[in-house]
């Protein structure tokens, strides 16, 4: 296994390197490549690694996170809101994202995972981002004090293209979303998508970028700020850099 050499303060090094007792030392799993990667670097350590489902994930996500219990040797614990799906929350609040978040993250994800940590005594979290993403590692410190806190890419100067490359070698086949061209393994359809995400869903998957036009019109709520997107023209934006990041607790913060 890769040792760490701290590149984040030596903070996690040292949480990780005593025995806490009666808590988990935790690795949320966002089911993106990066995610998988960080948690493999440190699996040995961990108590737990948590998968969150939403229903709107690629069904080839499930496959992604199987093939990643057998690489772990450590079992994932799926939990999924009762809410299931994005349209179900949207419609259920009438609302669907403001410049301060979406309430999907809000409602399948963070509070899924508020969930547990009220049974779970979380003080130690590892996060999947990159060797590029010390400053979005410095806010978390800052948004999550009572929690200690491993990076292990970044501590192992791994970017993403990196990331991607141990999985490859491992053997395990990534998510199919990211060989259809996408940045991450996040819902089909999601809503913190820009123009030209959309217009490439409109292409790849014409059945749920009807979903969600019909959802906005009934709820009175577009996901873009400047057009509806069954009025979106399919010449507009461009589809390049992620849609936003893994739906993991990075995005619950900045919904905060
Ligand atoms: S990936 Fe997008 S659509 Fe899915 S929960 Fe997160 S913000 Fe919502």
């Amino acid at each position: 296994m890769m040792r760490a050499k701290s590149q984040t303060g030596g903070l996690s090094d040292r949480s990780f390197g005593v025995t806490l007792p009666n808590c988990y030392r935790v690795g949320y799993f966002s089911g993106g490549v990066s995610s998988a990667v960080a948690i493999k670097i440190v699996c040995d350590e961990l108590n737990k690694i948590v998968y969150t489902h939403i229903d709107d994930q690629h069904p080839d996500t499930m496959r992604f996170i199987r093939d990643c219990e057998t690489w772990f040797g450590k079992p994932v614990t799926i939990m999924q809101s009762p809410f299931k799906s994005v349209d179900n929350v949207c419609r259920f609040t009438s609302f669907i994202r403001s410049p301060a978040g979406a309430v999907c993250t809000r409602i399948l994800k963070r509070e899924v995972r508020k969930e547990f940590e009220r049974n779970t005594a979380v003080l130690s979290v590892v996060w999947g981002l990159d060797c590029t993403e010390t400053e979005r590692a410095d806010r978390i410190r800052t948004a999550m004090p009572n929690h200690s806190h491993r990076f292990p890419l970044i501590d192992e100067r791994m970017t993403k293209a990196d990331a991607h490359k141990a999985l490859r070698a491992s053997g395990i086949k990534r998510p199919a979303m990211y060989d259809l061209g996408y940045h991450n393994n996040n819902c089909i359809g999601c809503v913190k998508g820009g123009m030209g995400y959309w217009n490439k869903i409109r292409i790849d998957f014409p059945d749920v970028f009807a979903s969600r036009s019909k959802l906005e019109r009934d709820i009175g709520f577009s996901i873009l700020s400047r057009s509806w997107l069954d009025e979106l023209d399919p010449e507009r934006g461009r589809h390049a850099g992620s849609v936003c990041e893994d739906c993991g607790i990075f995005c619950e913060l900045i919904a905060l």
